[in-house]
């Protein structure tokens, strides 16, 4: 059996097809570029960065999903998306292949591919729903310390006092109260 990890953002799962779909938010102007896929952004302020595709990503993960399908039996199609959250990021330049919506369009989208003909039988179906949310595990991502190689050590926990900057402010009822220089802070509630 082929093991991968499969990260989906959000599956939409029917009994007659799947959509994958990769939900991103990187704003300002996108060129989506083929050879070799990336995803090149323009700033507000003319400055140009490079990202994974996420055409590429998303055309991926359908390719694995499918073969995870397919090694149980089941032969379903599965349909791939790009998602910009928001309307400020603006499509200068579409993925060749891979479908790329706003929110708003993911209804109609889905409705469009309700004309296909039903695959699987109910049973079939609860049984890859039921096999699909087994293998489902939450994604959680590594310590930003660690993104950032800043070792465990050198981070501190706590809130900080703002007139001695000791560590281990302690709330006591609306207050806060500073363990160290015993200064308390009052946060009055607006209603
Ligand atoms: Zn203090």
């Amino acid at each position: 059996m082929v093991k991968s990890i499969l990260e989906i953002d959000t599956l939409f799962l029917t009994p007659s097809f799947a959509v994958v779909f990769e939900v991103k938010n990187i704003a300002g102007s996108l060129k989506f570029i083929e050879t070799p896929p990336q995803l090149i952004r323009t700033s507000a302020d003319g400055q140009i960065d490079g990202f994974d595709s996420p055409a590429a990503q998303v055309e991926r993960n359908v390719e694995l999903l499918e073969e995870w399908i397919h090694i149980r039996g089941i032969h379903l199609p599965v349909y791939g998306v790009v998602v910009f959250a928001y309307p400020k990021q603006i499509v200068e330049l579409a993925p060749v292949k891979t479908k790329v919506l706003f929110p708003k369009l993911i209804p109609s989208y889905i409705k469009s591919l309700y004309d296909k003909p039903s695959k699987l039988k109910k049973d079939s179906f609860n049984w890859l729903s039921t096999e699909i949310m087994s293998s489902h595990r939450n994604y959680i991502p590594p310590p930003i310390c660690e993104t950032y190689h800043i070792p465990r050590s050198d981070i501190r926990t706590g809130v900080a006092c703002e007139f001695c900057g000791n560590l281990g402010m302690i709330k006591v009822l609306r207050n806060w109260r500073c363990s160290s220089c015993e200064n308390y802070e009052y946060h009055f509630e607006r209603k």
